[in-house]
């Protein structure tokens, strides 16, 4: 067995664990022996401490040693057997339910002094230990830091304690991968000495062993990025030439010029589809900022080379719309379409035939377009819009869609820490489009109790006279999907009352050729409310609409109501954004709705909601199905994530063998995404 074969083993293979218990630990997800060395203890109990009884502390864990004096044993069925015990500052008793009278007399005998740890509690003026399970004659035995693992019912913290011991007694010598320099700045800790001492702390300093461990996991992560970017670079493509004079033409077509930022953002995406590396860019922005004209531009350079684009959106109105300013921008409406999840068997017939042919040459559509059906003739360029919709391995599938020849350029609006972008975006370049087009007003945020609705009616009113358009968005209930958008068909009826045929509804289960309908007549103003579940999310672009309502506003993650109300303020007017709540606000969500009331830059906002809510709740961050990490938290963790961007940067400059590494791949990560490093 290689030494790293036995950590991926099952668990079972461990003699403590029968198929019950295994299958208690594979419901936690930990399957191998590597997930079950991993999981770390969620707290320490530190044993170690001894007090006097007239110090206790209720509810706490404590040590005392104490002289058993008097048993207790009552013969009534239902009265719990106590024995009493004392110190010299007062007295201290232990109660036992369902214990037998001789196991009591064994570990605790009458007249000799014991230690003993436990749980205090306090009944009728006595302190008192229930069924103690820490107690000796020798004050040594009892193991002074004990881990808790707080795991799963079924699972005691002793047997748990018991299986992992078992694990790190048969625990192979992992050879070091990490070079010297890194491992001195982590006290020199081994992989070996970091578990065992996680599991069995000496004293309280499971951080620098942890430490080793969080690093190893970052570090792991990086090492993929690095691979699969070195993997897309190293195939050779044809060079693709720019039409220089085509971003003059969109500028007269569209009536605005683009940016400093997107001029910027085009040029380096230039020089990437005309050189004779593959493009593995990242165009990051924040909503409203103005990508998706650039990507268009980027486009229309490879169809004149002949060649064909994949443009992909996570919904089909976004790639509708896409494709609708596409067929307005370049006037050549032959050489576009849409292929969604819903496009009719024959039509879709006819598409694949033609993208097979390269008569299509720019393609619109959902995820539709990662189906191994759909073939390119000539696939030059892959854009993937709104990428946090997409997961990592929808991504690695893409990037091994095309051959060499096709670039990839993915947009995100989803501002996240600097920490989560090494991660997520590690296999990237990165083009950032800082500043927002000039013409835009801020848009005014205002918190309101939906107690007084009203005023938010009569603020409408006023809209719709100056020919405005307002989007209210109610909160998907998700814990049922019967119920998800009741609230927006009870506020669609409010509304439609007072408003009659100016408000429109849409929802997840409307049918999809009315949602058309219904956005479509948003667009020509026809509509002026738009009352809708999140759907509006992400991408579309109604220059129109100037207020968004958001109703339950504190339901919503604060990058996710940055977003929403990302959707308004795109014109030249003056827009507005309404967090409605109920009253009841916790002080946390008070907090919360504040920071978005005073800010409008997307990444103060994304670090506050990380630092108020935790990053498992990103948006986007679940949705997308990327692999959390198991131990490192990319807000506390910082400086190990700086430390690890610093190493994979050496590794990439010199030449290191990589080999080393491919233990700490294949133990870090799953294998699906694993390549051996060569
Ligand atoms: P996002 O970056 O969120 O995808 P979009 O590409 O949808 O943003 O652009 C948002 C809006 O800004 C659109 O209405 C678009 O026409 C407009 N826009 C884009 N670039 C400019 C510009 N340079 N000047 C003015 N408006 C622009
Ligand atoms: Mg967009």
């Amino acid at each position: 067995m290689n030494n790293y074969e036995y950590l991926l083993s099952d668990i079972s293979i461990l003699k403590g664990v029968g198929k019950s218990l295994a299958s208690k630990f594979k419901r936690k997800n930990i399957n191998t022996i590597f997930d079950l060395i991993l999981s770390t203890p969620s707290k320490y109990i530190d044993r170690s401490i001894e007090t006097k009884i007239k110090d206790l502390h209720i509810g706490k864990i404590q040590t005392v040693t104490i002289k058993v004096e008097k048993y207790n044993f009552p013969r009534m069925k239902n009265l719990p057997n106590k024995v009493i015990c004392s110190d010299d500052s007062g007295k201290l008793e232990c109660i036992f339910f369902n214990s037998y009278e001789g196991y009591i007399k064994k570990i605790l005998p009458l007249n000799n002094y014991v230690t003993i740890s436990g749980k205090i509690g306090f009944f009728r003026g006595r302190y008192q230990i229930t069924n103690p399970t820490h107690v000796s004659t020798d004050k040594n035995k009892i193991k002074k830091i004990h881990s808790n693992y707080n795991l799963t019912e079924g699972i005691s913290d002793n047997v748990f304690n018991k299986i992992i011991n078992e694990a790190l007694d048969n625990l192979p010598k992992i050879n070091e991968w990490l070079s010297p320099e890194i491992l001195k700045k982590l006290d020199n800790i081994s992989w070996n000495e970091a578990v065992i001492n996680l599991h069995n702390p000496k004293k309280n300093d499971e951080k620098k062993y942890i430490n080793r461990l969080i690093f190893d996991e970052i570090l792991s992560t990086f090492l993929i990025n690095s691979n699969i970017k070195k993997k897309f670079k190293r195939k050779k493509k044809f060079p693709k030439k720019i039409n220089s004079s085509l971003k003059d033409s969109v500028e007269r077509k569209i009536g605005f010029k683009l940016t400093s930022d997107q001029n910027n953002a085009i040029n380096e995406i230039n020089n990437d589809i005309s050189s004779n590396k593959r493009m593995f860019r990242l165009l990051q922005g924040d909503v409203g900022s103005g990508k998706t004209i650039v990507s268009l531009i980027s486009a229309q350079n490879v169809i004149l080379n002949n060649y064909q684009v994949a443009f992909m959106a996570p919904t089909e109105i976004l790639a509708k719309q896409h494709y609708n300013l596409f067929k307005k921008v370049f006037e050549n409406t032959s050489i576009a379409n849409l292929l969604t999840g819903k496009t009719e068997y024959k039509k879709r017939k006819d598409i694949l035939k033609k993208l097979e042919n390269n008569e299509i040459k720019i393609i619109f559509g959902t995820h539709a377009l990662f189906q191994n059906k759909i073939k390119f003739k000539k696939l030059g360029l892959i854009i993937v819009d709104e990428q946090h919709k997409f997961g990592v391995n929808q991504r690695k599938k893409l990037s091994e869609k095309g051959d060499a020849n096709s670039d990839v350029l993915v947009m995100s609006a989803t501002p996240i820490p600097r920490t989560m972008m090494m991660t997520l975006y590690g296999d990237m370049d990165v083009t950032l489009i800082k500043y927002k087009p000039k013409n835009r007003k801020e848009i005014h945020t205002y918190t309101k109790d939906v107690n007084k609705i009203d005023d938010v009616i009569n603020f409408i009113k006023k809209e719709i006279k100056n020919d405005n358009q307002i989007f209210w968005v109610c909160p998907l209930i998700e814990e049922s999907k019967k119920i998800d958008h009741q609230s927006s068909v009870v506020r669609y009826a409010y509304l439609k009352k007072l408003f009659k045929d100016k408000v429109g509804l849409i929802h997840g289960s409307i049918d999809k050729n009315d949602k058309e309908e219904i956005l479509k007549q948003f667009l020509q103003n026809k509509i002026k409310i738009l009352v809708s579940t999140t759907v509006i999310e992400v991408g579309i672009d109604f220059p129109n609409a100037t207020c968004i309502i958001i109703e339950d506003s504190n339901k919503f993650g604060l990058s996710q109501l940055h977003q929403l109300r990302g959707r308004v303020g795109r014109g030249a007017k003056q827009s507005s954004c309404i967090l409605l709540f109920k009253s009841s606000l916790s002080e946390n969500a008070r907090k919360r709705l504040k920071i978005l009331k005073s800010s409008n830059d997307g990444f103060l906002i994304a670090d506050e909601d990380l630092k108020l809510r935790g990053y498992g709740d990103l948006l986007g961050f679940q949705q997308s199905g990327q692999k959390t990490f198991r131990l490192a938290d990319p807000i506390l963790n910082e400086d190990l994530f700086i430390l690890a961007e610093n190493e994979i940067k050496n590794i990439e400059k010199e030449s290191v063998n990589l080999s080393k590494y491919n233990p700490l791949l294949k133990l870090y990560d799953r294998a699906d995404i694993v390549n051996e490093l060569i």
